[in-house]
């Protein structure tokens, strides 16, 4: 008997949907108020659980858009009035209401994104940890004061460096961690004293509404954070050509980065974008250590992740024992409905994400890749897949898979493996397993990558290291304190004290 599956919120989040039909219809928060679209249209938000709708959202238009940045630009002046202390209490209490409607956020998340029971918990605690610790980077926002006596010019000045909020920041964000993912940026925003709209997803943008109502149940100023839902293209395209934005911070696919890339102008942008993550077994590497990792890096979430490890490079003398201990990890995942904790792997966000996958998949098989194991989809939910010798011209060996498949190229040594990975045209995430300092080193230098993790998979979780991609995969950090900073600009005030006869005079040297 299948389970039921519906969204049931507690009562806090009561204004921001009405029941008009049997599933609840989310509204837009705009200038502090829940609101319909105003072309009245909605979107149908599916689970990827069973494909049935679980509710709607509102499909904002462009007149939409242009009110939620008016009103974020509006609320400028007053998110700058409040002092930094203040605007901290305001998100510790915004953490604390997350905390207290945990059930809410976890079970929205299994629901609208199919993300198992495990992980849903683990990205609500990422993103309370992610608070917490952006609040205490903040108190780094201060500048510096540099004093002129270094210069000729300069000898008679000093200068304030001084951070500065950019405005209204416009927020879009991925399928894949809809409430990270917002709150990654729109922290440090609020933290920097910039106000914000949110655009999440349209696969699964209710728990970014949740958040707008935690936000305004906090006590932030009304318009200081607006969340607008609708289709990317229309919706997107409106936002980011706005004239009052101050800034893009968009984390997303490479096609739809480099399209507004286009777009954007003199604004300043920061771009989290695709990646192709490899993870390069050495032939000194510990085997176990690195099947149970590189599996993990391939399988979580599905393989959902831009930090993925989507090729898989091991020196072929170790090849065979690694392909065997590979076999027997595999065991140890299985695929099923998400909110069932027994199973560690659930649905791709929708149908479509699974046939994309099935075609690579065929397509690798029919260049000659060996399949050793699933390869086949119902519905959203691809089974754990492992192919070896995938050939260089095959699709999956340069597209993005988003999908859980571990795909295998044996290589002659580590010059083959690095550049391999090189060619990419993303530059995000690697990771290299081997038991020698030089080797992890000399290959950890030689990648193109933003980040090279040494035995162990690529993994994020509060983000306290900073990430971020090279090539095709983005531009800018993310990281606690590096958000902060790519969130604010700098203001230089000099000092003459010459007037006051206070500057310095250089001596002349005796000789
Ligand atoms: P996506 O299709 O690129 O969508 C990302 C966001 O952009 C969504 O909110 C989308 O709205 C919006 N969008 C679409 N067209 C737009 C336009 N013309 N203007 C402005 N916004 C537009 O990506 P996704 O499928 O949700 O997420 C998966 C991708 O994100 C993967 O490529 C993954 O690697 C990448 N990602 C990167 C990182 C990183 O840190 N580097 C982290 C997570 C994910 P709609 O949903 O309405 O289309």
């Amino acid at each position: 008997m299948p389970k039921p599956t519906g969204l049931h919120l507690s009562s806090l989040f009561d204004d921001c949907y009405s029941v008009r039909t049997k599933v609840p219809q989310f509204k837009l928060l705009i200038d502090g108020k829940w609101t319909d679209s105003s072309s009245r249209r909605t979107m149908d938000i599916d689970t990827p659980i069973n494909d049935s709708v679980v509710a709607r959202v509102a499909s904002a238009t462009p007149k939409d858009v242009d009110m939620a940045i008016v009103a974020a630009n509006n609320a400028r002046r007053s998110m700058r009035e409040i002092p930094a202390i203040d605007r901290i209490d305001i998100l510790n209490r915004a953490r604390h209401i997350i905390e207290a409607h945990k059930d809410d956020f976890v079970n929205t998340l299994v629901l609208e994104a199919g993300k198992p029971l495990n992980m849903a918990k683990g990205e609500v605690n990422a993103s309370l940890n992610r608070i917490k610790m952006t609040m205490q980077e903040a108190k780094s926002i201060f500048g510096e004061y540099i004093p002129g006596d270094w210069s000729e010019d300069t000898m008679a000045k000093f200068a304030l460096v001084i951070h500065e909020p950019l405005g209204v920041i416009v927020c879009i964000t991925p399928f894949n961690y809809p409430l990270f993912s917002v709150i990654a940026k729109v922290v440090p925003a609020l933290v920097s004293g910039s106000t914000v709209v949110v655009k999440p997803a349209s696969d699964d943008p209710i728990v970014a509404l949740l958040l707008g109502r935690v936000l305004q149940e906090a006590g932030i100023p009304h318009g200081a954070v607006n969340v607008i839902t609708g289709p990317g293209g229309k919706v997107g395209d409106a936002l980011v050509n706005h004239e009052y934005v101050g800034m893009i911070t968009l984390t997303g696919s490479t096609e739809v980065g480099k399209h507004v890339a286009n777009l954007v102008g003199m604004k300043k942008m920061h771009l989290e974008l695709g990646g192709k993550g490899a993870g390069i077994v050495a032939s000194d590497a510990d085997l176990p250590l690195a099947a149970k990792k590189v599996l993990e890096g391939c399988l979580k979430y599905s393989g959902q992740r831009c930090d993925a490890i989507s090729r898989v490079f091991v020196e072929e003398s170790v090849a065979e024992p690694f392909l065997q201990l590979l076999a027997k990890e595999l065991d140890k995942w299985s695929l099923g409905d998400p909110r069932d904790s027994s199973y560690n792997m659930g649905p791709l966000i929708n149908p479509k994400a699974a046939e994309r996958v099935q075609f690579l998949v065929d397509d690798a098989v029919t260049r000659g890749a060996v399949l050793i194991r699933g390869g086949k989809h119902t519905k959203s939910y691809f089974e754990p897949t492992v192919l070896d010798a995938v050939p260089t011209g095959a699709r999956i060996a340069t597209e993005e898979t988003f999908g859980p498949v571990v795909t295998i190229v044996r290589v002659k040594n580590l010059n083959e493996a690095i550049e391999l990975t090189n060619t990419s045209r993303y530059g995000l995430d690697s990771c290299v397993f081997t038991n020698n300092f030089y080797t992890a080193w000399r290959v950890a230098k030689a990648l193109e990558e933003g980040t090279v993790s040494i035995n162990d998979a690529p993994a994020h979780g509060t983000g306290y290291f900073p990430f971020g991609g090279n090539k095709d995969s983005g531009l800018g950090r993310e990281g606690v304190g590096y958000s902060i900073d790519e969130m604010t600009r700098i203001k230089t005030i000099q000092f003459n004290l010459a007037p006051a006869g206070l500057g310095k005079t250089r001596q002349t040297p005796k000789m």
